[in-house]
């Protein structure tokens, strides 16, 4: 047998998840060390909200000219169909410069703001029945002062998280022409749902190719599928308690209306799977 029981029976199911595959040399995980969330650790450490606490906020943050209504109604939308909870989106917030941290982004020289005082702002206006605050801003974001940028930043203690639409635009990413428009949608629904999903308490995963894949790039950011893994999705319906069935249906409704017909197809395809009885899992281990 070349690997484990588990994997090899996985292999001879139809539509199995995709294993993620070996880094490379300027990926996520050949710079980070990561053991992986197993559904059990989660369990361990994951805290289920109030019954009260069924509200995502959409906070814009500094985004005056770069985000329109109607982009922070979709992406409100989006949020509601991935994590089956309501969705509303706040009043723009308007920081002084001057009450956060900034520099020069090492690698582009461009102005970066900490990541850290924003939270801290989201947090001290978090509303009594919130799941969580999730603010989205124009600033480039710097998490650490060793670290070069991040596309978001997220506290699962404080249920507080951020993230950055600066590096989907110039001068980190032109707007190349022939580039498919519904890109920046797809870029900005994949981060906010990550930084929702470390919220949540899901951990980077290792397992899979996933929404929750780390990305140290937009190149790698890019790779990764709109949907989680079997693992991270089972982990998310245990904290969450929704239907399965039924969010694969918000997320095709989803999708289809926004055009994006590939997104529509997959959601489709796992509602379809969803309502069918699945036949016996083969025996893996015998007492
Ligand atoms: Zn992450
Ligand atoms: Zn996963």
């Amino acid at each position: 047998m070349d690997g484990p029981a588990w994997l090899d029976a996985l292999g001879a199911i139809e539509d199995a998840p995709q294993p993620l595959p070996a880094p490379g040399a300027h990926d996520w995980l050949a710079i980070h060390e990561e053991r992986g969330q197993t559904f059990d650790d989660f369990v361990r450490s994951a805290v289920r909200p109030h019954a009260s606490e069924r509200t995502i906020y959409i906070q814009p943050v500094d985004t005056e000219g770069s985000l329109s209504d109607t982009c922070l109604s979709t992406l409100a939308a989006f949020a509601g169909a991935f994590f089956q909870l309501a969705v509303r989106v706040q009043p723009p917030l308007v920081l002084e410069r001057s009450s956060l941290l900034s520099r020069a982004a090492p690698d582009a020289g461009t102005p970066q703001v900490y990541a850290g005082d924003i939270l801290a702002r989201l947090y001290a206006g978090k509303p009594a029945d919130a799941f969580c605050v999730l603010g989205i801003t124009a600033h480039d974001l710097f998490p650490h002062p060793i670290v070069s940028f991040a596309f978001g930043e997220a506290s699962a203690a404080c249920r507080v998280g951020v993230v950055s639409v600066a590096r989907y635009g110039p001068p980190f990413c032109e707007d190349a022409p022939g580039r498919p428009p519904g890109e920046r949608l797809k870029r900005c629904s994949r981060v906010i749902a990550h930084e929702i999903g470390h919220i949540a308490g899901l951990a980077h995963c290792v397992y899979f190719r996933c929404l929750m894949n780390g990305s140290s790039s937009l190149a790698e950011s890019d790779r990764r599928p709109l949907h989680l893994c079997p693992i991270d999705l089972r982990k998310l319906q245990w904290l969450v308690g929704f239907d399965v069935a039924e969010r694969y249906a918000s997320l095709h409704g989803f999708w289809r209306a926004a055009g994006e017909d590939p997104e529509a197809a997959w959601a489709e395809q796992r509602l379809l799977a969803a309502n069918t009885v699945p036949p016996a899992m083969p025996v893996l281990f015998s007492r």
